[in-house]
């Protein structure tokens, strides 16, 4: 018992394990979702980030290509356009020099000629930087800069292009405001004697040579230059706007940008270490240097701009990197609380499976958790022992460890298994099966009857086996003791209400006749009463065998209870053979029974209804072989006959009264009246008869001559007997106890009660609960008992006077008894019966009746009670012939116990003052 309980605990620790514990167990279930998707968001971020890098040098040498191409494309512009310049002042100086000073620009300009915007100023001045001719006022030039070209083109002797950036004169500044810039091409002009002569001169706003910018898109914040010789910036422009250059030096005398990179002819970089620009935007700056003019074409493009596609293309990357790293540790969050849950359910089922199977442990249900093994398409394949207590293992008589893992097909060719796999499959599929099976013999578990238990849990089955063969012998042994008589074997009548009703129904449908033989054993009520129960017990068995003997083996024989019996004939071909079948039974009882020595004879009464002749239901072909069976009993007994329906009513009713006699009996419908017996002389009260009353439910009160030959035919009487002596003794103690003196009464006792032979035995009993004294007892027998049971009644008789009780000759005169036979009896006194006293003052005969009897039972000493006076005159006769007693109608009817105690006290009961009567002499 401790190490029951000391296991069970160990088994809740185990399945109560806390959930830090759990945690701590699973830690490497905890961690691994989470670190396999660090380690992808980890790939993941360097594949991005590596490819980023890689479009990003790509999109950086594309924008160094393009500033290259760019650069190149400029410069071919700006060449073009020097190139033009130059044409244009050589073909001016030609012909200046060939008008010899008649050239007018002013009237050319007003011509058309010279006349597009970026012409500020077309002029020709003299030696002394006089205007000879212009198209414009030459206010717009600064005076310096007229000398720097005199000064500059009257020293060298070339007549080549000479182009200088000028300023703005800010005394009269053009249009396009201030800060406007101009370039300023000029050529020496010569005499014929090739002599210093003047300056052609011929200024352009700077601006126009930034206007190869219109025709490429270089965006917001690209810009173009073209840069001098020295490093000077000649034309500057960022987006739509022109820089206001004013010399090398923009508006705040910072330059641009340094342009000391320029070192090579051509070339392509990204701004920074060589290069800034002072509006602090980086860019891609490509160059090219003009061939034949000191000038280099600078293109730059923002940064910020040309690697705007790709900054687009990183964003999404990265945005989808960001978006994959987030549902990675989404995935990792739920993935590891969708494990950790089922690690927690699976920890809890097993926890529970253990509890479960230690708890069944204790008792011998096995248990068992089977696992189905399904094959690629699904289909249930075969089944393993997953688990199992020790009962269970013990049913298949292993060890618990030799079982798991087993599976069900390894043993499928042995007979049960097959059935085991097929019961399991169908359990998988319905759910739930729970089942009574008979096992063949031979089966491995060694077992009658098993219940099985299959309840589906997921892929599992978790089985429950009870060895229920105990339980299921006990209920076959119920149903054959309820349907079998204990005595002798038979089946009883529970089981004949059971069989009958389909017997009757098979005969319907089959169309054939069946018989019931009703049989009542003649006079086995004696040799129980006589021989004790236990010889009644052997005679019965010894009966119903050779019932059996006789009959065909599909026939039944039936015990109904008592010594009824029921012969069912199923199928019987005609009356006829039911007759033969009553005859045989008749020629079996013919042989006597033997008790010990003793050789006893007893009768069978067999009543026979026929189906469908006699009834069609069960209860009527019953009833009708029981009242058939009666008649014979009535009739003499020891024969046979069929059901008639003219037996019907007389004998029913005599078979239901006795049936209702039965019922009356247990519910106690019987009382007592008293009828007095009074002293003739002196009239007064010398003794009483008990007389039985049956107060019926629906009848009233039926007098006794109604029912006493029934109770006596029946073998009823001797329990009536009984119940009157008992209420006899028990009324008589009441009026003991309540002080009134008795005076003796008479109980009528049938011939018949003596066949049990207990009547003094009952007598003495009730006497002796009730203290009554016996002398206040006395007992009528009928004359014709005592001449019907010679034998036995002398015992007892004399047993019941050995008591003390007194003895009276009931209705003396109806029988023929002599007074010799009477004195064998040694009985105490006699009663003339009603019929002789009737006689009396009717007829002469009557008297002499009477006077005979009173003188010869004088002479033996017996007193003499004359029964059924209704008339004073009778009375007075009686008295005259010297009668003792006197009881009838005139002194008083029977009455019950309260009226008959009234008559006790009143103690003399005789109407008249009994009249002086001259002294008795015969008549005749
Ligand atoms: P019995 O023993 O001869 O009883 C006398 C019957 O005569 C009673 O009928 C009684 O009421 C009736 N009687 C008495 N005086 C007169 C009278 O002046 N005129 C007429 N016409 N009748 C009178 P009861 O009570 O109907 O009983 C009938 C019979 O039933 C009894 O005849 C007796 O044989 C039997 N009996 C009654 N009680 C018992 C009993 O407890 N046990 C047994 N075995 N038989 C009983
Ligand atoms: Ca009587
Ligand atoms: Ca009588």
């Amino acid at each position: 018992m401790f190490l029951r309980q000391f296991v069970n605990n160990n088994n809740a620790a185990v399945v109560e394990m806390s959930r830090a514990d759990f945690l701590k167990a699973n830690l490497r279930l905890i961690l691994a979702w989470p670190v396999l998707c660090l380690a992808l968001c980890a790939v993941l971020w360097t594949a991005t980030l590596l490819q980023l890098e890689a479009e990003k040098k790509v999109a950086q040498q594309q924008a160094l290509d393009s500033v290259a191409s760019q650069s190149k494309a400029y410069g071919q512009y700006l060449l073009r356009t020097l190139e033009q310049m130059d044409q244009l002042t050589l073909q001016l100086k030609y012909e200046w020099e060939n008008a010899r000073g008649k050239l007018r620009l002013d009237q050319l300009k007003a011509q058309g000629m010279y006349a597009l915007p970026q012409f500020s100023i077309v002029a020709i001045l003299d030696r002394r930087g006089h205007a000879v001719t212009a198209t414009a006022p030459l206010t717009r030039l600064r005076t310096n800069e007229r000398s720097d070209f005199l000064l500059r083109h009257w020293r060298s002797n070339s007549s080549a292009l000479r182009i200088a950036l000028g300023r703005t004169n800010e005394a009269a500044p053009v249009a396009g405001g201030a800060g406007e810039t101009l370039v300023h091409f000029t050529r020496r002009l010569e005499d014929e004697d090739g002599n210093f002569d003047g300056v052609l001169l011929i200024s352009i706003h700077s601006s126009y040579f930034s206007q190869f910018y219109d025709s490429v898109n270089f965006g917001t914040f690209g810009m173009s230059a073209m840069v001098g010789e020295e490093g000077e910036l000649f034309s500057t422009r960022v987006g739509s706007r022109v820089l206001p250059v004013a010399g090398v030096h923009d508006g705040q005398g910072t330059p641009f940008f340094d342009t000391s990179f320029l070192e090579t002819d051509s070339g392509a970089i990204e701004s920074g270490s060589r290069v800034a620009f002072s509006d602090k935007q980086n860019r891609y700056v490509g160059w090219q240097a003009l061939k034949g003019y000191p000038f280099t074409a600078v293109v730059g493009l923002a940064c910020s701009e040309m690697l705007h596609p790709y900054q687009e293309t990183r964003s999404i990357y990265i945005g989808i990197a960001l978006a994959v790293t987030l549902l990675l540790l989404a995935f990792a969050a739920i993935a590891t609380v969708l494990s950790l849950r089922l690690a927690w359910r699976h920890h809890q089922s097993e926890g529970v499976r253990n509890a479960y199977r230690m708890a069944t442990e204790g008792t011998s249900d096995g248990f068992f958790i089977i696992s189905a093994l399904r094959g690629e398409d699904g289909a249930i394949l075969d089944f393993e022992i997953v688990d199992c207590n020790e009962p269970g293992a013990g049913y298949f008589g292993v060890r618990r460890e030799q079982l798991l893992g087993m599976r069900l097909q390894s043993r499928a060719h042995e007979p049960y298994f097959r059935d085991l796999i097929h019961h399991y499959r169908a359990a998988m599929a319905s759910g739930f099966s729970e089942e009574e099976i008979e096992l063949p013999d031979g089966n491995p578990f060694k077992l009658r009857w098993i219940r099985w238990r299959l309840v589906r849990s997921g892929e599992r089955l978790a089985v429950t086996l009870q060895d229920i063969s105990a339980a299921k012998e006990h209920e076959r042994d119920l149903r054959r003791l309820a349907n079998e008589d204990g005595l002798t074997g038979l089946p009883n009548r529970y089981w004949l209400q059971q069989f009958l009703p389909e017997a009757l129904a098979r005969a319907a449908i089959a169309q054939h006749m069946l018989a019931l033989l009703f049989i009542d054993l003649d006079g086995f009520k004696d040799i129980n009463d006589t021989q004790g129960h236990a010889e009644g017990d052997k005679v019965l068995r010894a009966a119903s065998l050779r019932l059996k003997a006789v009959l065909r083996p599909g026939d039944h024989v039936v015990r109904l209870g008592g010594d009824e019996f029921v012969v069912v004939l199923d199928p019987v071909e005609d009356d006829s053979r039911a007759e033969q079948v009553a005859q045989r039974i008749a020629i079996a009882f013919d042989e006597p029974f033997y008790l010990g020595s003793e050789r006893h004879k007893m009768g069978a009464s067999i009543g026979i209804s026929l189906y469908p002749r006699d009834g069609a239901e069960t209860d009527v072909l019953l009833k009708n072989a029981d009242i058939a069976m009666y008649a014979v009993k009535v009739a003499g007994k020891g024969h046979h006959r069929f059901f008639q329906p003219e037996l019907f009513e007389t004998i029913r009713n005599r078979r239901e009264l006795e049936q209702s006699l039965v019922a009356a009996l247990e519910q106690d419908q019987f009382l007592v009246v008293y009828q007095p017996r009074v002293d003739a002389m002196s009239g007064q009260l010398c003794s009483m008869e008990a007389l039985v009353r049956w107060r019926h439910p629906q009848h009233g009160m039926v007098p006794p001559l109604e029912f006493i030959p029934v109770a006596e035919s029946s073998g009823l009487i001797s329990q009536l007997g009984e119940v009157v002596i008992e209420k006899v003794c028990l009324q008589m103690a009441h009026w003991q106890g309540a002080g009134q003196e008795l005076v003796p009464v008479s109980i009528n006792v049938s011939a018949r009660q003596f066949g049990r032979g207990d009547v003094h035995q009952v007598l003495a009993s009730a006497l002796a609960r009730h203290r009554i004294d016996a002398r206040l007892i006395e007992v009528e027998i009928t004359e014709s008992a005592m001449m019907d049971e010679q034998n036995r009644a002398v015992e007892q008789l004399s047993a019941i006077r050995a008591l003390g009780v007194r003895l009276l000759v009931d209705d003396f005169g109806t029988g023929y008894s002599s007074l010799s036979q009477l004195q064998k009896f040694a009985m105490d006194g006699l009663k003339i019966d009603r019929a002789f006293t009737m006689e009396l003052g009717r007829s002469e005969q009557g008297e002499v009746f009477v006077r005979a009897i009173l003188s010869m039972a004088h002479a033996l000493g017996m007193s003499v009670v004359a029964e059924g006076v209704e008339t004073r005159e009778q009375l007075d006769i009686l008295r005259a012939l010297q009668c003792n007693e006197v009881q009838g109608y005139f002194i008083s009817r029977p009455v019950p116990a309260d009226q008959m105690l009234a008559l006790m006290r009143k103690r003399f009961l005789i109407p008249l003052p009994a009249p002086v009567l001259p002294p008795y002499s015969p008549r005749s």
